[in-house]
């Protein structure tokens, strides 16, 4: 199960929402399931990794969630899935994302602790949790 985080913006009236968790296509499961199915889910640098690795080694398997990261420089929140890929155990390939505006590289954030962040839109420090909006997804 996972959650949606709504956040709104008292300066601009910005709303986002963050998803954090797991979700119906997004979930832990062998690389050979995922690539069974029709669709791309996860990005598309992943999603051909995971193509490549599959040819390689048949005992693969993935952990997949929805991850709130947050630009250590710009201080912007991002919702990305993360992927950790596992072959016999051991974990051989890790998710990394990187900041659209700064390419920093990202960072996970406990969204959950996380009550006020800057805006992506203002850039003031008044983002802030809109605790009636909070949803979970299954
Ligand atoms: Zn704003
Ligand atoms: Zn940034």
């Amino acid at each position: 199960m996972g959650h949606a985080y709504s956040y709104c913006c008292d300066h601009c009236g910005f709303t986002e929402s963050f998803n954090q968790g797991h979700g119906f296509l997004v979930h832990s499961q062998p690389v050979s399931e995922y690539l069974k199915q029709r669709t791309r889910i996860f990005h598309y640098k992943t999603h051909d990794l995971l193509r490549k690795m599959a040819k390689t080694s048949e005992n693969l398997h993935l952990k997949a969630g929805f991850q709130v990261y947050k630009c250590p420089h710009c201080k912007t929140l991002y919702d990305k899935i993360e992927v950790t890929v596992f072959e016999n155990e051991e974990a051989v390939h890790k998710s990394e994302f990187r900041c659209r505006d700064c390419k920093a590289r990202l960072k996970l954030t406990n969204i959950h602790r996380l009550k006020r962040a800057i805006c992506p839109r203002c850039r003031q420090r008044t983002f802030h949790r809109d605790y009636a909006q909070h949803e979970l997804f299954p």
